[in-house]
């Protein structure tokens, strides 16, 4: 096998079944995007975000959301930043899509739950049977304050304390999820083992519960992909991540069953795809023309960094 990434096949070829680059025909789940605006700056960050960031989603955008999911019987709304929270429309929107949506799941950094003027969102969270997926890199302070900054975890585990009180993760209807994704250039280790010990250190610890741990391989993609050519690394990277390609994840890719929407309101198959600007295959490209025109099924604009969704468990 080839040790030069020029000579890695364009994702749609490598793939066998091309049945998995079309998307399914009434997607059910809505991602949106609604700005890089966040309270701290991690090293993964595939988006870029910081306190610097000025892309927030406006009111109007927001209101063609709204709209698009309603006419287009989604039953999911997959809510993203940055810090979510940080945008100044956030409480509203989530009142307000909570009408339509079976199901609102909300990425949280928690930090930011535990900051003035933020502390009320988790009792909200609770009101709207939100689903609550928390990044938490690790279960030790020194591994995540080299990924997210110091005094990160300590926030992080209070914030953790503040949903468990609150029912979260104890409860049936208030899903604490955790997202675990590797420190550098490896691949992450098996998502059932990870998921185990998470649970016991973070238990026997700190008397933390929650439901699943999602484990994520980094997309070599923005501020990762910064850091891979700072390295030097991009190239063993990204041939790791295509010799451990394995076709039984395409079928599962999130692309398949989603569309997302970027804080401009751009449609995208997916957040990695609105970072490597590759709009969808459509002349429905916006949420506001989304807003009148539900989607048909369509082809997935794929690019070299797919192989980081489907290499070995998959992630996506
Ligand atoms: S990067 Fe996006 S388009 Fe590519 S496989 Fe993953 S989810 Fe699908």
């Amino acid at each position: 096998m080839t040790n030069n990434i020029n000579n890695i096949p364009p994702f749609y070829e490598k793939v066998q079944n091309k049945e998995y680059l079309i998307t399914q025909e009434n997607p059910s789940i809505m991602q949106i995007n609604v700005g890089s605006l966040c309270n701290i700056v991690c090293s993964h960050c595939h988006v870029d975000g910081g306190p610097h960031r000025k892309n927030n989603m406006t009111k109007e955008t927001f209101d063609h959301i709204i709209e698009a999911f309603r006419i287009g019987n989604y039953k999911t709304i997959d809510i993203t930043g940055g810090a979510p929270e940080m945008n100044p429309n956030f409480r509203w929107f989530i009142e307000e899509i909570s009408n339509y949506a079976e199901t609102i799941i909300v990425r949280t950094n928690l930090i930011i739950l535990t900051i003035k003027g933020y502390k009320d969102i988790p009792n909200l969270y609770k009101k709207l049977k939100v689903q609550v997926v928390a990044s938490l890199p690790y279960y030790n302070e020194k591994v995540v304050a080299k990924q997210r900054g110091k005094g990160v975890f300590p926030k992080s585990i209070q914030a953790l304390q503040i949903l468990n009180e609150l029912g979260y993760g104890k409860d049936e209807e208030l899903v604490l999820n955790l997202v675990y994704n590797p420190n550098g250039a490896y691949l992450p280790p098996k998502q059932e083992v990870l998921e185990q010990t998470y649970k016991k250190k973070l238990f026997n610890n700190f008397g933390i519960i929650f439901n699943n741990l999602f484990v994520i391989t980094n997309n070599p993609i923005g501020r990762f992909s910064k850091f891979l050519h700072r390295e030097n690394i991009y190239n063993d990277y990204m041939m790791k991540l295509y010799k451990a390609y394995n076709e039984d994840t395409v079928a599962n890719a999130m692309c398949r069953f989603m569309i997302s929407v970027g804080p401009d309101g751009t449609l995208y198959d997916c957040d990695f795809n609105m970072i490597e600007k590759l709009k969808v295959s459509s002349h429905i490209n916006t949420v506001e023309k989304l807003a009148k025109n539900p989607l048909k099924s369509r082809k997935i604009v794929t690019g070299l960094h797919c192989y980081g969704c489907t290499a070995g468990s998959g992630s996506s």
